[in-house]
């Protein structure tokens, strides 16, 4: 078993891509899980209200609980939302609920709108320094507030993609919104990880857009894989993870791989002083 070290530091990384349906709740879930389970302490932020990360976590979120839409609307402190999933003590969720839905036209007119989330991230973790390894927040599928929210809240950029057809497609755009962010909001905002998922290697044409994907991002693409598997979709349904649901399947096989090579990688940047 290869030997990997945590930084001491928390990683805030932001899992976005616009379109929709593309693996960025299964990516966040499963890293996350994948993560606690190689010993780190994680905190989910979800970010969509649909809540899809509350539920496969195991987290509840009805609308009476509180959740990330108290945190940017009302300001409550974030410690006063989270709770922690029962598949690990280390795994974290600051859940989203149905008022979620709203915050995006109701942030429009409130003041920071677009750092509440990060003022809320920095508050916790000045509060509780030494708590957590990593945070991933999973972003709606569009590039609005909300998305805004979390790209000015992280340090890290994590776009996981679809092995298919359209693959690239609209991507110019999200790296564009990148560089607003990080021109006007948030400098610190790097793309440091991309995930191709939902890989079906009976196709060429899944094996073209990984080798695309790679020419263009060489030193972002993780050598991982995540391949498409009947468990990965079947897991959220049972309030699990994968590597909960079958932790013998390719699907959360991968994501331990995945998660090795997140936690390798920053250790050797760290390393080169980056
Ligand atoms: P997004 O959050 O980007 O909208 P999801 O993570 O919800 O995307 O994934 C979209 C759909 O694809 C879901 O039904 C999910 O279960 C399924 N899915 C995601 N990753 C895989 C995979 N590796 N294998 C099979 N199905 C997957
Ligand atoms: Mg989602």
């Amino acid at each position: 078993e290869a030997e990997v070290h945590l930084t001491g530091r928390t990683r805030v990384l932001t899992v976005s891509n616009q379109k929709g349906g593309v693996g960025k709740t299964t990516t966040t879930v499963n890293l996350a899980a994948a993560l606690a389970e190689r010993g780190a302490r994680v905190l989910v932020i979800d970010l969509d209200p649909q809540g899809n990360a509350s539920t496969a976590l195991g987290v509840p979120h009805t609308s009476d609980i509180p959740s990330v839409y108290d945190v940017l609307i009302d300001e409550f402190p974030l410690a006063d939302i989270i709770q922690v999933s029962p598949e690990s003590p280390n795994l974290l969720c600051a859940p989203s609920t149905i008022h979620l839905a709203g915050a995006e036209i109701e942030l429009v007119s409130q003041v920071a709108r677009e750092h509440r989330l990060r003022v809320a991230v920095d508050d916790y973790l000045a509060s509780n320094p030494d708590l957590l390894d990593f945070i991933l927040i999973d972003c709606p599928p569009s590039l609005g507030l909300l998305t805004i929210n979390a790209f000015t809240a992280a340090g890290e950029l994590l776009i996981p993609i679809q092995c298919e057809y359209y693959a690239l497609e609209g991507l110019s755009q999200l790296l564009g919104t990148v560089q607003m962010i990080q021109k006007h909001l948030n400098p610190r905002l790097q793309l440091s990880t991309i995930l191709l998922t939902m890989y079906d290697g009976r196709t060429r044409l899944a094996q073209q857009v990984a080798d695309e994907v790679r020419e263009h991002f060489p030193s972002q693409v993780l050598d991982t894989i995540i391949p498409r598997s009947v468990r990965v979709s079947e897991a959220p349904s049972f309030g699990q993870s994968v590597l909960a649901y079958d932790g013998q399947s390719a699907g959360a096989i991968a994501y331990r791989e995945a998660a090795v090579e997140m936690i390798r990688r920053d250790s050797a940047s760290n390393e080169r002083g980056a």
